[in-house]
C-alpha cells in the first residue's frame, strides 16, 4: 500500500491539536459547533475514498455552496448573460463588504462574495420559491449522490440576523441587477447556506467538479461539463475570501470556504478533496483546512503551476510514493510514527 493514507494520518494527527481560531458567532446557530471537530476526505474521480475523523459530523454548507449554486445559474442563464450581472474579479474585501458595491461596481466583483451570491441566487429560474427550492436541492443531490436536507435551526438563525445581506439585497435591487423580490431571493440564499453536509459529502462534491461534472460514486452529471472551467476559474481566484491571492500562491488548488469550517479544493481530472474544521481565521477560513491544504499541495506538488513529476498522482496509489513523502515538507512527517 502506498503512504498516501498514511500521510492523510499523519497530518490528522499533526493538526488536530491546533486550536487556534474561533467559532464563527455572528449566525448564532453556528456557536453550536464542537471546536474538536476535525476531518479530511478525499475522493479521486475513479471513486476511491480516503478520509479520517468526523468525516460523518453533519454541519451546514455556508458559503460553499456558492460555487455550486454558480453552476446551475451558469446552466440557467448562460455565460455572458450571468457576466452582465455578476462580475469574475476578486474583491481582496471581506465576503460580506458593502461598501465596494455602492462605491465602485455597483456590479458583484464575483459570485463567491455574498453581494455576488445574493445576486446568483436571484438569477435561478423557476416559477415560484418552491419550486427554485426544489430546483436547487436536486442539484446538490446530485452532487452529493443522497437525499439532502436543509437545517431550519440555522436557516431561520441567519434569516434572524443576516442584516448586511438584507442591506446588500436592498443594494442589488437599487442597482437593477436583482428583482423586487428580495425576501424570496434571501431565503433562497440563506436556504443553500443551510444545506446540510458533512466531509465526505464535500469530497463528492469537489470530486464532481474534478471529474468533469459526473459525481464519481452515483455516477451521475451534476453540472455540464462545459460549464466546469468557469466554477473552477471563479473559486481559484475568488474561492477564499480575502486570502485567495495568497491560497492561489501557496496552495494553487481552485477551492471554496465556508464560515462553519469546511473548505473544498478541486484537482482536475484527479480528485476532490475536503476538510472540515470549524475554528476559523479573521478571514473566514478553517485553520486547520488550509495548514492540511498547505501540506497536501506541498507534498504531492498539486498547486496548478507546479511542473509534472514523474509518478506525482496521488491517486496512482499503487505506484511507489517514497520519493514524494521524502520531499521536505513544512511539518515533519515522521513515517515511524505513522498509524
Ligand atoms: N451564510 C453566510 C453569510 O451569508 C455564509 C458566509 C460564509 O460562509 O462565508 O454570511
Amino acid at each position: 500500500m502506498s503512504d498516501f493514507p498514511e500521510f492523510i494520518k499523519f497530518l490528522y494527527e499533526e493538526y488536530r491539536h491546533l486550536n487556534s481560531g474561533s467559532l464563527a458567532s455572528y449566525i448564532p446557530e453556528l456557536t453550536k459547533a464542537d471546536p474538536n471537530w476535525f476531518a479530511i476526505s478525499i475522493v479521486t474521480k475513479e471513486g476511491e475514498i480516503f478520509e479520517i475523523g468526523d468525516h460523518l459530523q453533519n454541519f451546514t454548507i455556508q458559503s460553499i455552496s456558492k460555487v455550486f449554486v454558480y453552476g446551475m445559474a451558469l446552466e440557467d442563464c448562460d455565460r455572458e448573460t450571468l457576466l452582465e450581472k455578476i462580475g469574475v474579479e476578486p474583491t481582496g474585501d471581506p465576503f460580506n463588504s458593502v461598501i465596494r458595491l455602492d462605491e465602485n461596481s455597483k456590479r458583484p466583483d464575483n459570485p463567491m462574495v455574498n453581494a455576488g451570491a445574493i445576486a446568483t441566487a436571484g438569477l435561478i429560474k423557476g416559477s415560484n420559491a418552491t419550486e427554485k427550492l426544489n430546483r436547487m436541492l436536486d442539484m446538490f443531490r446530485r452532487y452529493i449522490g443522497h437525499d439532502v436536507f436543509i437545517d431550519a435551526p440555522v436557516f431561520m438563525s441567519e434569516r434572524a440576523t443576516g442584516h448586511r445581506n438584507r442591506a446588500l439585497a436592498n443594494l442589488l435591487l437599487n442597482f437593477d441587477i436583482i428583482e423586487n423580490n428580495i425576501e424570496e431571493i434571501l431565503d433562497f440564499y440563506f436556504q443553500q447556506c443551510a444545506l446540510v453536509v458533512n466531509c465526505h459529502d464535500l469530497a463528492v462534491m469537489a470530486a464532481t467538479l474534478a471529474n468533469r461534472g459526473i459525481n464519481p460514486i452515483a455516477k451521475k452529471q451534476a453540472v455540464k461539463p462545459c460549464y466546469v472551467r468557469d466554477i473552477l476559474s471563479v473559486m481559484y481566484t475568488c474561492g477564499m475570501y480575502n486570502y485567495a491571492g495568497e491560497w492561489a500562491y501557496r496552495v494553487g488548488i481552485p477551492a471554496k470556504s465556508g464560515v462553519s469550517g469546511g473548505i473544498i479544493g478541486v484537482i482536475p481530472d484527479r480528485a476532490g478533496i475536503a476538510v472540515f474544521s470549524p475554528l476559523i481565521d479573521s478571514r473566514g477560513n478553517s485553520v486547520r483546512g488550509i495548514k492540511v491544504f498547505e501540506a497536501l499541495s506541498d507534498q504531492f506538488n498539486l498547486h496548478l503551476f507546479d511542473s509534472p513529476l514523474p509518478k506525482c498522482s496521488f491517486l496512482d496509489i499503487s505506484k511507489n510514493s517514497e520519493e514524494l513523502i521524502s520531499k521536505p515538507l513544512k511539518v515533519t512527517f515522521d513515517k515511524s510514527k505513522s498509524l
